[in-house]
């Protein structure tokens, strides 16, 4: 009894927030039609009308099923229309959208349409609750809830480890870490500009009529990562005692490098045609998105006047 009286409310939430009536359709090997959600049952389709009458019909008698939009599809559907609807500021309207994708197990959608209902209502006691209901037990005061990503990553790395934490005697490497100098511990060196967001009255968030969104696009940041940084390699820190430096070429026996042109055998480069009006040394700038320079290989220049001590070669044999 109790239930079913669960179901009935579900199906009450569908209607007050879509107010569209949807249904898949069971079509029997005689011709008849059932409507209603469909479930696989094993041996049976499992039909539910929206009476909340259950039938049971054996697969032999079937002869298709045909599904009504997905889930997702309506979530995606009635989240759109709430947002251009003179309701997309009730709290409360949000948080029955919230509700339609729980009753769903659309956790993603679900916690999205809570976390709107908090946006709009800080104190929506409901939907803090159902948001808490989605956090692993133990890491939850509800005190994540309107995290970014960025945050959320960030919690979860470990530290690098220091001088300090290595054990004695571990037979390991120290490392000296400190913050990569070039993307200044962001682990990106070019960073562009969110252009969903950079009109908004606050960029990083979206403003639709009466109410504010964290924009999907830079989770809030205003901007994301274009090109990872090439110094550290990403890593946003680097080793001070052994920085990162360029492979140093192979030096055969009686040869040493040319000083001249510091062993890469050209004397004068030229600046690379492709990539030097970007503002970015050796990256090309594709407007939505950074790549490195092919022309190049991100050196921003190219060779133009083969070296004269070294002929070209980077190496002269040893002076004695
Ligand atoms: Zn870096
Ligand atoms: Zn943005
Ligand atoms: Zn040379
Ligand atoms: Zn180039």
């Amino acid at each position: 009894m109790a239930k079913h009286y669960i179901a009935l409310c579900a199906f009450a939430a569908v209607v007050a927030v879509g107010d569209i009536a949807v249904a898949d359709t069971l079509i029997l090997a005689n011709g008849t039609k059932i409507e209603g959600k469909v479930k696989d049952g094993g041996d049976v389709w499992v039909v539910r009308s929206a009476a909340g009458i259950v039938s049971r019909i054996p697969k032999h008698e079937v002869a298709g099923v045909k599904y009504s939009e997905s889930m997702f599809d309506q979530f995606e559907k009635k989240w759109r229309e709430l947002s251009v609807s003179d309701r997309s500021g009730d709290a409360d309207a949000w948080y029955r959208l919230g509700m339609f994708a729980k009753k769903n197990s659309l956790v993603a959608e679900a916690k999205r349409a809570f976390k709107r209902t908090l946006e709009l209502n800080v104190n929506h006691a409901d939907a803090r609750e159902a948001l808490a209901a989605y956090e692993p037990r133990g890491s939850g005061k509800g005190g994540r809830v309107g995290l970014t990503w960025q945050d959320t990553n960030t919690r979860k790395k470990q530290p690098p480890v220091t001088r300090r934490e290595r054990p004695a005697g571990s037979g390991l490497k120290f490392k000296n870490w400190v913050t990569c100098p070039k993307c200044n511990g962001t682990k990106y060196e070019v960073w562009l500009t969110c252009h969903q967001c950079d009109q908004s009255p606050r960029p990083g968030y979206l403003f639709f009529g009466n109410y504010v969104t964290i924009c999907n696009r830079c989770m809030g940041k205003g901007k994301y990562p274009g090109f990872r940084c090439r110094y550290c390699g990403g890593h946003g820190k680097i080793d001070a005692d052994n920085p990162p430096k360029p492979r140093e070429r192979h030096v055969p026996g009686g040869y040493q490098l040319c000083m001249k042109c510091q062993g890469t055998g050209v004397e004068t480069w030229i600046p690379c045609p492709q990539c030097s009006r970007s503002p970015w040394e050796g990256l090309l700038d594709m407007g939505e998105y950074v790549l490195l320079c092919n022309r190049c290989g991100g050196k921003g220049k190219l060779p133009g006047i083969r070296c004269a001590d070294c002929k070209g070669h980077g190496i002269v044999p040893e002076k004695r």
